[in-house]
């Protein structure tokens, strides 16, 4: 929505310099400095012609002319919050595309809808995200759409002996990645996955790779520079940083977006201007909150390193330089976040008196906001994983998981203090 001219200038400018303008002309909105709520359904045309000439490019009727924008139609399929929490979303993941969609799972089930058909197969990597879990093994079935997942700490060779073993190969039509995996902080080697879906691609579909990017996205993974076709976020985390939406995003190239966008008019899952509205105002403090969730986190992990009660801690600072995940984290990640996980001596019962304990973190799931927040994955999060996964992925009776927020270090730290010694 911005000139030529003023983007073509700012062009070079980092995305945190750029969040609170980049896409928004004042002068369309009474010379507002803010955006507006754009609380509206519908849009006027200013002529029959025009309004023809909105539906031809919405439906893709014709080609779009050079700079030729979509015209503002109806909320369903576009909205001027919308679009530009879209183009300033595109920023940090240097993607062409986005959509934002009402929640993270409607941007992940599209995702999955546009790219699978019954008799398809899916190779997606585990630990993964609940809700998706619980989509990919009781949904997808359903539609004829076979599903296997592998461990996030396989080779290559042994994924590959994976899908040959299933006899699946030849309809292998998507790879699903979720890195670092939810709650320990395994890393997912996403060159791998894009050699995978390049090996198993027919002339006929090219296989893409699509990558769940919450826990350290968008500051500090960049999935499609390493390959990926689609990156996928809960916008409720990081993004919208502050508790208060339910949100979701999908990015990637022109040709991909088209599809999902397309798929996303017509199941109606878009977010509406509020939350669009809402994620603007988080986008500009974006940045700054994240840098400071990440720097509080190593403070907090090393504390909990040293502590007698604690017998381990999962936090990427601590991948030692001699283990497989090490490159996999030089190479995909600028930072070790804001996610730690770590055992307390003892099991569920010392785990819950030292959640009980806590006064300023507070006892709840989600993550990547400006709270704290703890919670146990063995019988909140990850309750629906069996019994043998959740002992495979380290997911113990003894595992708290904890979402590091922009508290003075000290004080979390004198909290969990204090709660370790309840125990
Ligand atoms: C929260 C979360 C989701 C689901 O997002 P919603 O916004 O709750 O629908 C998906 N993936 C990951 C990694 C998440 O943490």
């Amino acid at each position: 929505m911005s000139s030529s001219n003023e983007s073509h200038a700012l062009k070079s400018y980092r995305p945190e310099s750029l969040m609170m303008s980049h896409g928004y002309k004042p002068e369309l909105s009474e010379g507002a400095i803010k955006c507006p709520i754009f609380q509206t359904s519908t849009f006027v045309f200013r002529t029959a012609e025009e309004g023809k000439a909105f539906f031809e490019v919405a439906y893709g009727h014709r080609a779009q002319e050079p700079g030729e924008k979509l015209g503002l139609i109806y909320s369903r399929l576009n909205n001027p919050d919308l679009e530009i929490l879209e183009d300033r979303l595109c920023l940090w993941d240097g993607a062409e595309d986005c959509a934002v969609f009402e929640s993270g799972m409607s941007a992940i089930t599209t995702v999955l809808l546009e790219f699978l058909r019954p008799g398809s197969l899916l190779l997606y990597s585990k630990p993964i995200y609940g809700g998706t879990d619980h989509f990919i093994r009781e949904v997808l079935p359903q539609w004829g759409i076979s599903v296997l997942g592998f461990n996030a700490h396989s080779t290559e060779s042994q994924v590959i002996e994976l899908i040959e073993s299933s006899g699946m190969a030849s309809r292998l039509a998507l790879v699903y990645a979720e890195t670092p995996a939810n709650p320990t902080n395994a890393l997912v080697d996403l060159a791998m996955c894009r050699r995978i879906a390049d090996r198993y691609s027919r002339p006929e579909v090219r296989v893409p790779v699509a990558v769940d990017n919450t826990y350290l996205g968008p500051i500090w993974q960049h999935p499609l520079k390493h390959g990926a076709d689609l990156v996928l976020y809960s916008a409720t985390k990081y993004i919208g940083g502050h508790s208060d939406v339910i949100a979701g995003a999908c990015l990637g190239s022109k040709e991909v977006m088209t599809r999902i966008k397309t798929l996303r008019t017509f199941l109606g899952n878009m977010a509406g201007p509020w939350t669009g509205w809402l994620l603007l105002r988080s986008l500009e403090t974006l940045k700054v909150r994240m840098d400071r969730q990440a720097e509080t986190a190593a403070v907090v992990a090393g504390f909990l390193r040293d502590h007698p009660k604690v017998r381990k801690v999962y936090y990427l600072g601590f991948i030692r330089p001699d283990s497989t995940a090490y490159p996999i984290f030089q190479a995909q990640c600028t930072s070790a976040g804001a996610m730690i996980s770590f055992e307390i001596d003892g099991g569920e019962a010392e785990a819950f008196r030292f959640l009980n304990a806590l006064r300023l973190i507070h006892l709840a799931v989600s993550l990547g906001s400006t709270e704290s927040l703890a919670e146990h994955p063995a019988t909140m999060t990850h309750v629906d994983v069996s019994p043998e996964d959740r002992a495979a992925f380290g997911i113990s009776p003894a595992l708290v998981r904890l979402s590091v927020g922009v508290e003075a270090p000290e004080d979390l730290i004198d909290d969990i203090s204090r709660a370790l010694d309840a125990l």
